[in-house]
């Protein structure tokens, strides 16, 4: 395990930061702001420690007639501010340390965009890929089944995270009626449009990081038309914001999955990239022209024609240190750290994965003027969208999609500005701090004005 020390974390403090180990990162993110926080020592003390987590193991029959006992978790972090909120991931390297993590991220984002909710996260260890659809469904029912008694409408209310979808919400939603004795779309938002989805949610978290890159540009004082922007990850998250920011004249420069990347310095065709990959196509066959769902190119050479314009193929590092304006990391936690910080050539970062940037990383970040959109404020659009589900589905009552998007909108606009006029205001080093010093002190303020019970 890497262990960095580090000076100046906290003002000459040196501390060790395990930087693969997103709890340690959490953690020392939350001490960066406690200084510039307005929060009592014993409530900061209870918000490092996550309310509870449940461990499950999970027997499935696999359509191959093995018996596969699988582990899964579901961590309740903190919830002084309204019912637990947080998706469910499916992955191979989720562990308890991981979901911990998360579920605490989920509640300073909550916080962050004022919605009323606390923190929560799931996982399963698993390998999708290697999975049926009704393999994964047993699974999914089964995992429900566990953590049922602690989910609900008032309590915990999950949602997709990676390799999760509305399907899952389906099996998810469905397990918990069965065993209620009548539909309880309230129990999971993230599902079908079919049984109480709300149109929106699936683009959504894409949407709110294209929102906050425009807000920072604007801030900035930069113009996004012809802007270069790199991300990691084409997944829902990434794909969604690829399109949005592509629609707003920013130049996608490089896109990546598990293959690689594809790079064009003239800004590479993201409808084909996303029809291929949404026909189940991976990006080294994209570069390599075979493409699926793409119309082959005839020949006249034009941008479009795709064959004629064919990206190169880079490593997943090497997008990270493309000289970009902007740089959005949308795949997995830990992709930034004091290893390859120096070499980024980004000037700003989005961080539309959760926890991409080691604490070791950030104050390198920080001191070379780099201004990074945490993640709490930069992927809440799915949460966001999560929590107008929920209402509609209070209120039997289900809005036009336009309603949703304004809302959206409107609500981390709002976070953004907020967490602005903090970072400006007291002059604080970076705008995760001025994110955290926001999201601890709203926390912190509800568990004052509720106090210890029992
Ligand atoms: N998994 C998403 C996130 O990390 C969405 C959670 C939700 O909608 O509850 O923010």
């Amino acid at each position: 395990m890497a262990i960095i020390a580090e000076t100046d974390i906290t003002q000459g403090q040196v501390r060790s930061i395990m930087t693969d180990d997103p709890f340690e990162n959490m953690l020392a993110q939350m001490d960066r702001a406690k200084e510039y926080a307005d929060v009592d020592d014993g409530v900061f003390e209870r918000l490092k420690h996550p309310e509870r987590t449940l461990k499950v193991t999970l027997p499935v029959e696999l359509d191959s007639g093995e018996v596969k006992v699988f582990e899964g978790y579901r961590c309740q972090f903190d919830s002084a501010r309204g019912p637990f909120k947080g998706g469910v991931r499916y992955h191979p390297s989720v562990t308890q340390r991981e979901v911990e993590a998360l579920a605490g991220w989920m509640t300073w984002k909550t916080a962050l965009v004022d919605l009323p909710y606390g923190g929560a996260k799931g996982g399963v260890i698993c390998e999708p890929k290697d999975l049926t659809q009704n393999d994964l469904e047993s699974l999914t029912r089964r995992y429900t089944e566990g953590i049922r008694r602690m989910i609900g409408p008032e309590t915990d209310v999950p949602a997709p995270d990676m390799n999760t979808n509305s399907q899952t919400m389906a099996w998810m939603m469905d397990t918990y009626s069965m065993y209620e004795g009548h539909s309880v779309p309230q129990v999971v938002t993230g599902k079908p449009l079919e049984i109480g989805g709300t149109p929106g949610r699936v683009e959504a978290t894409g949407r709110g990081v294209s929102i906050v890159t425009e807000r920072l540009f604007e801030y900035l004082d930069r113009d996004l038309s012809g802007a270069s922007v790199a991300i990691q990850g084409f997944g829902n998250v990434g794909s969604n914001a690829a399109k949005l920011l592509d629609e707003a004249g920013a130049r996608i420069v490089a896109t990546s999955d598990v293959t690689g990347a594809a790079y064009d310095p003239e800004g590479l065709d993201v409808s084909a990239l996303d029809a291929h990959v949404t026909a189940g196509g991976l990006i080294d066959e994209y570069v390599a022209g075979d493409r699926r769902d793409v119309p082959i190119a005839d020949g006249d050479g034009d941008r479009g024609d795709g064959w004629w314009d064919a990206p190169e193929m880079i490593s997943n590092e090497e997008l990270l240190t493309l000289d970009v304006d902007v740089l959005i990391p949308a795949a997995v936690e830990g992709v930034i750290t004091a290893d390859n910080v120096r070499e980024l050539r980004a000037s700003a970062i989005v961080e539309a994965a959760n926890g991409p940037t080691t604490v070791a990383a950030d104050e390198v970040l920080t001191e070379r003027d780099v201004q990074v959109v945490p993640d709490i404020l930069a992927n809440a659009g799915g949460v966001i969208v999560s929590y107008l589900e929920w209402v509609q589905n209070a209120q039997e009552f289900s809005w036009p999609l336009e309603t949703v998007n304004a809302e959206l909108e409107r609500r981390i606009g709002r976070a953004f500005d907020q967490t602005i006029e903090q970072y400006d205001a007291k002059d604080l080093p970076d705008l995760r701090t001025a994110a955290y010093t926001l999201a601890l002190e709203r926390t912190a303020s509800a568990h004052e004005y509720r106090g210890l019970f029992p």
